[in-house]
Parts: C-alpha cells; structure tokens; sequence
C-alpha cells in the first residue's frame, strides 16, 4: 500500500518550498515594463538584495539559474588567460572551475576533498607562491550543496590578506543565501554569486551577483565581458530595461518581493538563520542516532562546518537509493540524490543522499521527512540505531525557546 496521496513534500536542495504568499504574487496580469509599479519595485529589491546579503556594494540581476551567475561572475572578474584559483570542497566547487577553464580561464583547484572544509593555510601558501600576481580572484563555495561542506569565509579573506595578495574573493552562496549567516561587507567578500529558487523562495531563474565597489573598479577591463554578461550596464542602469539587459523578469520580480520582505522585514533575517541552524540540528541528532546501529551517518564530522541548508549523508549497501525510493513511492516525500559522492553507475552511488531544509520550512515539515526517514529505514530492514525521531524532536525543543 502506499501512503504517499496527500501534498506531497520535496525535500530536495532546490527548488525549495515556495509561500503560498509568493506563488500568489506571481499570479496577475503582466505589468508595463517602461513605467510604474514594477519600477519602484525593483529599486526596493535591489535594496533589499543588499539588506540580505549585508552588502553596501551593488547587485547584478541575471535571468538565470545559479550555473549562469557562475559564468556572470567568471566573465567580469577574468580577462582571457588571467588565473582563477579555486577552493573545492564538493562538485559545486568543481563545477565552477570547469566553467572558468571553458571560458579561457587559466585555473589552478585546490582540492579538499568532499568531507573537509577549505584550509586556510593552504589557501595562503597558494597564493604565497604566485609571486608573479597572476591569480586575479579566489573562487570559493559558501555551502557546497552535494557534500553540505559550509566554509569560513572570513577566514579566506584572513589568509588572502595574510599573503599580501590582491586577489578578489569571489563566493558561490546559490545554497546558503537565505538560510546560513553570511556578511558580504564583513567578510571582506567582493563578489558573491546566489540565486532565486533556494532559501529565497521563489521560482528558479533569477540569478544575482553581488559586487563590492572594489570590484567593480579592479575589473573594469575584464574582457570577457560581453554584453548580455557585462555586470556595469545592470549595476549603473540608465534605464529601466537596462537592469535586465532587455525585457524585465517581471513575474519573479513579484515573487521575490513578497520573499524578501518575508525573511527582512517580518521574520527578521536572523531568525531566517537561527531557524535553519535548528533545523539543521534536528536532522543532525536522527542521523546520530541511527548510526550508532548501523553502517550510516553525516558526511561533514565537524558541526561548524556544516551548512544549515542542506545535509548530505551516507546509507550503505545501497540503502539511500532504497530509502528515497520508498520515501517517494509510500509516503510522498521526495529526498535528494547523492551528487558527486561516487562514480554514477556504480554500486557506491546508491549509498548517498541529501536532505534539504532550505527556505520556507519549519518544524513540522523537517519532523515529518524525518519520521518518513525512520519509517523507511525500519520497512527496508536497513539497520540503524533507535531513537533517532526522539533525538530530531528533542532538538527541536531544546531550539524553540
Ligand atoms: C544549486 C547550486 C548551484 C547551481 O544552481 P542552478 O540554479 O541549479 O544552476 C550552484 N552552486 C551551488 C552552491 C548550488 O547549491
């Protein structure tokens, strides 16, 4: 029998959970793009924009997904043959470097593997050694989405300063904007790339690009810039369909200013963090617990460096395919897949699968996929510790004070 008709729920790293609020928003009839409301709109979240990433700098809005800010970023900061170095810790990172070489880039990766976070002292030594100043920026990866690997960002900017390298910092926050805590200005990021189908909460296909003022000057020649892609026209817009290179999102726009006054001027951005933080939490005691009795657990050991966003983890002998499988199937609630984790087609890529609990989630929805998790765990015969669900709520409560 199964048990999955009902709402179903995806529980997967993006799309995330969308309000009512903002689907509802997005549900009229097209505005004129020349003149008006959607306008005054847009310089109130360009503003907001800011206000979310605790940024004085400026915003770049694509009509993309995150893979296209990607390239955003890469085409203002490079020109052909400057360097890029990057910090990998998961297929995100990896990623992001494959589309810097494809564009012309030359690119070093510093590889950390997909369990540990990026190392500051490695990253100073990197830099230490190019003596000849080729390395324009650092490109990082605030939550890597396939490892849930979190980084310390201001410990980046620490060793690019300790180095005496005038590297650019450039940060990849697709997965953590809007759910972890990140300070543009304080962090001392110049560039930072995110999107809109995430802990924003709305549909997929706006990209944003955050850019410092020092930025904007160090890459004024970049020439790889072109047009469509050039981030100075949408940054210093004289006109309206200037921002978007041509026709405005205008549906998203709608979306995402129901959004952002939802996390900014009702929740209260910290809350938005401190929620995910416990969220996080409670799906962090289950897995401790079931893997005390059998071959499961977390992919990241250490809690700080873990995202709030997004938990990746390990099910042996194939039981994370099995779990999602039946999660679907007979309670109607979608896990995602292990990304990068394992070779695809081999018996290890069944042992890993994610857990999102991005954007507009709370308590009940992250219990229940938990609940569905032990449920499955218990109907499949996979072996595991008892008292995982008990652990979830008691995390719960301990946060909701
Ligand atoms: C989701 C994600 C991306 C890619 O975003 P798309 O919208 O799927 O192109 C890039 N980086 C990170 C960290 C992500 O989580």
């Amino acid at each position: 029998m199964s048990l999955a008709h009902g709402r179903p729920y995806l529980a997967i790293p993006g799309p995330s959970a969308m309000p009512d609020r903002v689907l509802r928003a997005m549900h009229r009839a097209a505005p004129n793009i020349y003149e008006g409301e959607i306008v005054e709109m847009t310089a109130q979240i360009l503003a907001d924009l800011r206000r979310v990433a605790l940024s004085s700098g400026h915003v770049a809005i694509y009509i993309s997904n995150g893979h296209g800010t990607w390239e955003a970023a890469i085409a203002n900061l490079f020109s052909r043959g400057d360097k890029a170095l990057v910090l990998a810790t998961g297929r995100f990172g990896i990623g992001w470097a494959e589309h810097a070489r494809a564009m012309g880039v030359e690119v070093e990766v510093v590889d950390f593997g997909l369990q540990t976070p990026a190392d500051p002292g490695r990253l100073e030594a990197a830099l230490r050694a190019d003596t000849a100043r080729k390395i324009k920026a650092v490109l990082v990866t605030h939550v890597d989405t396939a490892t849930s690997i979190r980084n310390d960002i201001a410990a980046m900017r620490a060793a690019i300063d300790a180095a005496g390298h005038p590297a650019l910092l450039a940060v990849d926050c697709v997965a953590s904007i809007g759910c972890d805590e990140f300070r543009f200005d304080d962090w001392g990021v110049d560039v930072m790339v995110g999107a809109s189908q995430k802990g924003l909460m709305v549909p997929p296909g706006l990209g944003f690009v955050w850019v410092s003022d020092k930025a904007v000057a160090a890459c004024r020649g970049s020439d790889l810039a072109t047009p469509y892609w050039n981030w100075n026209p949408r940054i210093f817009a004289e006109a309206y369909y200037l921002h978007f290179a041509g026709t405005a999102p205008t549906h998203h726009l709608f979306g995402l200013r129901e959004s952002l006054a939802m996390i900014l001027d009702e929740e209260g951005l910290e809350n938005v963090w401190a929620r995910h933080r416990a969220l996080a939490g409670a799906v962090w005691a289950a897995f401790d617990a079931w893997g005390q009795g059998g071959d499961l657990g977390l992919n990241v050991a250490d809690p700080a460096f873990r995202g709030s966003s997004v938990t990746a983890a390990r099910i042996g002998g194939g039981g994370a395919a099995r779990l999602r499988a039946w999660a679907e199937q007979k309670a109607g609630v979608t896990l995602g897949i292990g990304l990068g984790m394992a070779e695809p087609g081999t018996p290890q890529a069944g042992d890993f699968l994610r857990v999102a609990h991005m954007g507009h989630v709370n308590a009940h929805m992250t219990l229940g996929t938990l609940a569905v998790m032990e449920a499955g765990l218990k109907a499949l015969g996979i072996p595991h510790g008892e008292g995982g669900l008990g652990a979830a709520a008691a995390a719960i409560a301990r946060a909701a004070v």
